[in-house]
């Protein structure tokens, strides 16, 4: 089933319906570790799971004298075949991202062509962050530089529209094709009506639904699905929650999503900041409220985060759902 069908068949049922992300395992690791992570969680009868893309790592750190060093972390390549692995051992609809980064069209048609006969048919379409030692996102030569670009590359395959031209009498594939949105505004746009623009365009490139960057502060969320609707976006717009859970999450969030953390948040945090149980029970007690929240106002998925982590989400879950 397309994902946009589900969350159609969920808005129809006035039932929001739980939602997970995980990265594929780290090059080298089998699927025990993926496997353990959503056990626990099929318990919450997941609408889809969404598996994350990750190109080439390579790391840059400064030495104590300043001078610069690179070296190459280790991979999670295999979004593609867990998606369908773990499709197939859960039987739920799996999402593998694509992203643009480090890819020309022709590796993205051939990872089209794999996820199709497959059986995976929903995609999230996304740019990927710039790599470390980037200054800016620079696209494939051969690739695309925003995500509408791609958007529209998967939309044209699902009319047999390939990259060395059209077939006829071909195979269509039919892929939901999902972006990402930004409640707090991408750190690259000039301004959130430009975003808002950017993401209308991803839209008429042909995308289904969007996910939103995570946030703590639903009114923000609900502000962006005003804006949103204003500019004519009428899609399914999806709120993506993943609960703080260390102390350390009150700058590295911000740092790497671009969200703020509100002061209430912050404070308690902050008054709790040498007992780690407390800070973690903190951080869920605060998603928890944010979902209920969420499911009065409607939506007809939460999407989770749990980066490795799913006790945190477990105790949402089984709380909410
Ligand atoms: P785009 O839609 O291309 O937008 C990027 C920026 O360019 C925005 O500022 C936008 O306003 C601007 N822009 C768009 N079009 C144009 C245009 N035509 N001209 C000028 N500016 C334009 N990253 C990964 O590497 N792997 C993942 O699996 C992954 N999963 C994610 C899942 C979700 C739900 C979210 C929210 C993000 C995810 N990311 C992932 C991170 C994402 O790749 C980054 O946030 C990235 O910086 C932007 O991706 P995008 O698809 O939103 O890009």
């Amino acid at each position: 089933m397309n994902i946009v069908d589900i969350i159609h068949s969920a808005l129809a049922q006035r039932k929001t319906r739980f939602a997970f992300e995980l990265l594929p395992p780290l090059k080298g690791d089998g699927m025990e570790g993926i496997s353990a992570a959503i056990d626990p969680l099929m318990a919450f009868d997941p609408a889809y799971i969404n598996v994350t893309f990750h190109r080439e790592g390579i790391k840059q750190t400064v030495r104590a004298d300043g001078s610069t060093e690179w070296h190459v972390v280790r991979r999670r390549p295999g979004t593609v075949g867990i998606s369908a692995a773990i499709q197939k051992k859960y039987g739920v609809e799996t999402v593998p991202h694509l992203i643009c980064g480090g890819l020309s069209k022709y590796d993205i048609e051939d990872a089209l062509i794999d996820m199709d006969f497959l059986g995976l048919h929903n995609v999230l379409a996304l740019r990927g962050d710039k790599s470390q030692n980037e200054r800016r996102f620079m696209p494939h030569p051969q690739g695309h530089a925003h995500a509408t670009d791609l958007v529209r590359q998967i939309a044209g395959m699902n009319r047999g529209e390939f990259v060395d031209g059209e077939v006829e009498e071909c195979h269509h594939s039919r892929f939901s094709i999902g972006v990402a949105g930004y409640p707090e505004t991408h750190e690259e746009a000039a301004s959130p009506e430009e975003d808002i623009r950017h993401l209308k365009a991803k839209i008429d490139a042909g995308a289904d639904y969007i996910v939103t960057q995570l946030f703590y502060d639903n009114s923000r969320f609900f502000d962006f699905v005003t804006r949103c609707r204003a500019a004519g976006i009428g899609v399914p717009i999806i709120p993506g929650i993943k609960p703080l859970s260390t102390v350390r999450h009150l700058e590295l969030l911000p740092r790497t999503f671009g969200c703020r953390i509100p002061e209430e948040l912050a404070r308690e945090v902050e008054a709790h900041r040498d007992d780690k149980a407390a800070v973690r029970q903190i951080g869920t007690e605060w998603a928890i409220a944010q979902s209920r929240e969420l499911i009065a106002a409607g939506v007809p998925v939460l999407h989770y985060y749990p980066m490795g982590k799913a006790e945190n989400i477990i105790e949402i879950a089984r709380t909410v759902f």
